[in-house]
């Protein structure tokens, strides 16, 4: 079993984007998605900290997925761009949020997630939808925006008090950012 919470404090970024960014490059020649078989999915899940990985998740969950994903994803660039948001994008977001069965429980390490119903992994969706609903409709303290890596285009959520945050990443997007600039300057 995966480690949980192995992403440092300082990049942690809600749920809902972290669903995003399991497409990476998008603008680019060969845009990368990690979620190509169910057992990506189950595994993303659980990665997540939503649950372990779900049982009965096929090829149609993961489709759906996908779509709520990249819903998900519009909706952050219309938040991010001040643009309203596609009608589409919104009604299949409430409606996974709608769905959402799932609630925490406090155990002796922390907390963790139940999931009730009949499918865990439609509800552990329902919760990054739910997540969604909080990060994009302005619940969360903090600016939405596109990452400023060449063809990466993820959005994030920038809380530093600034607002001066423009990558994705520091460990990817920034890093690289950092060592062109390096280039540039060691080629004057
Ligand atoms: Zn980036």
């Amino acid at each position: 079993m995966r480690e949980r919470g192995r992403r440092s404090d300082t990049e942690a970024q809600p749920l809902c984007l972290q669903f995003t960014k399991t497409v990476t490059a998008r603008e680019t020649a060969t845009p990368r998605d990690s979620l190509l078989r169910p057992s990506d999915l189950a595994e993303w899940l659980a990665d997540a900290g939503l649950g372990g990985r779900p049982p009965g998740l096929d090829e149609e969950l993961l489709r759906e997925a996908r779509e709520l994903r990249e819903s998900i994803y519009r909706a952050a660039r219309a938040v991010a761009d001040a643009q309203e948001m596609a009608e589409a994008d919104r009604d299949r977001i409430n409606d996974w949020a709608a769905r959402n069965d799932a609630f925490r429980v406090l155990d002796g390490a922390g907390v963790n997630w139940r999931f009730p119903g009949s499918s865990p992994a439609r509800s552990a969706l329902a919760v990054v939808a739910g997540d969604a609903v909080d990060t994009l409709g302005g619940l969360r303290v903090g600016t939405i925006k596109v990452c400023a890596g060449t063809g990466c285009v993820a959005v994030f959520l920038d809380t530093t008090r600034g607002k001066f945050r423009r990558w994705c990443s520091m460990s990817t997007c920034g890093n690289r950012a950092k060592k062109d600039a390096m280039r540039v300057r060691g080629a004057q």
